[in-house]
């Protein structure tokens, strides 16, 4: 809403995205190719203003600096864990209950696959499955920081365990972090050796698809959910195509403001309302933090357009098919319809008909 001391002029220049304003048309033009607004950004609830990240919708509603007029109306009636704002206080209680997540409730499951191997791994004929991946590490080298992975857990998208199993390091440990990871060294003895877990995962991952040719969504290779990836399959000594992986470490909405990656344990209590990672580690717990994130963000109810995809063509190239004079002479309005996303957003996995695009 533009108060009425606001000239024309800036109105006219005003991001009709994340409401900053410019002296110049042309200057709202170089913001709207570098800031790749789109309908898939985390948006208040109030007066629809864009955010990069929640991270920074969280500041706009709750602060330390807040927008007044958002913050009174998000304190009656807003989710602080999702961020989106109800209709009424009533719908709000409701609404909180199934927004709010417990620990995982499969703690003697869990328990029972402490004590051995768990090993549901079966190729099938199924699309595209969700499998949630976790690791935890113990130290090796001589000063105990090198990562070794000891523990790994994958769960189904219903938060069923379908692999879980220590795992025989192929280096010393000289670490074994007892105190967040409760290993001891009989436990890894007689463990599965690390070349033998990598091959079992790589193959349920592909499902069939030789990894090479898995190049596109829609195929039988499962989409892999975890948070610091890039890690866990580097310890792992795994490779998985970046199309099929959804990383909550790097997922542009839910990264801080400075664009460095959350904690798990932090993006855990602040959006699903839980502790996870406290005193000794399962990481069946990581993986389920982890897919009720990616769910979470997967079922995001946001406008369909032409083009969605990070990888179209079109995308980034929107704003170099027109001309300079013909953009400033577009409405901001305009400016942000035809502005599209840099990052594939999850709630695309969701839409049948783009998985084969
Ligand atoms: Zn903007
Ligand atoms: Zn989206
Ligand atoms: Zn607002
Ligand atoms: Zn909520």
């Amino acid at each position: 809403m533009g108060s009425r001391h606001e000239s024309s002029e800036t109105l006219r220049n005003k991001c009709a995205a994340c409401y900053r304003q410019f002296n110049k048309m042309e200057h709202l033009v170089e913001h709207m190719r570098t800031s790749y607004h789109s309908v898939h950004e985390p948006m208040c609830g109030i007066c629809r203003k864009h955010c990069r990240s929640f991270e920074s919708l969280r500041e706009h509603l709750i602060g330390p600096l807040p927008k007044a007029e958002c913050e009174r109306i998000f304190k009656d009636r807003g989710c602080d864990l999702c961020l989106t704002v109800l209709s009424s206080r009533s719908g709000l209680w409701n609404h909180r209950e199934a927004c709010q997540f417990s620990r995982s409730n499969n703690g003697v499951l869990c328990r029972l696959a402490n004590l051995g191997i768990q090993d549901e791994l079966r190729l099938d004929n199924s699309r595209a499955k969700v499998v949630a991946l976790a690791c935890k590490m113990v130290g090796g080298g001589s000063d105990g920081s090198l990562d070794l992975c000891a523990r790994v857990c994958l769960i189904d998208e219903h938060e069923r365990i379908i692999f879980h199993t220590y795992v025989k390091p192929q280096l010393p440990v000289t670490n074994y972090r007892y105190e967040t990871t409760g290993l001891r060294p009989e436990f890894l003895r007689e463990a599965m050796p690390l070349k033998q877990v990598q091959r079992r995962i790589q193959d349920y991952l592909c499902n069939g698809e030789p990894i090479w040719h898995i190049r596109s969504r829609g195929g039988r290779a499962r989409v892999l959910v975890g948070h610091g990836l890039d890690h866990d399959l580097k310890c792992l000594e795994m490779e998985y195509p970046p199309i099929m992986i959804r990383d909550t470490a790097k997922y542009p909405p839910l990264m801080k403001t400075s664009k460095l990656s959350n904690s798990l344990k932090y993006l855990t209590k602040a959006y699903l309302g839980y502790d996870i990672q406290t005193g000794q580690q399962d990481p069946y717990e990581d993986c389920v933090a982890t897919l009720r994130l990616y769910m979470r963000m997967r079922s995001q109810n946001h406008d369909t357009e032409d083009c969605p995809l990070a990888t179209d063509p079109q995308n980034r190239n929107n704003f170099a098919s027109w001309r300079q004079n013909e953009l400033e002479r577009m409405t901001p309005e305009k400016l942000l319809e035809i502005s599209r996303s840099d990052y594939y957003c999850w709630c695309l996995d969701s839409r049948t008909s783009h998985t084969n695009s």
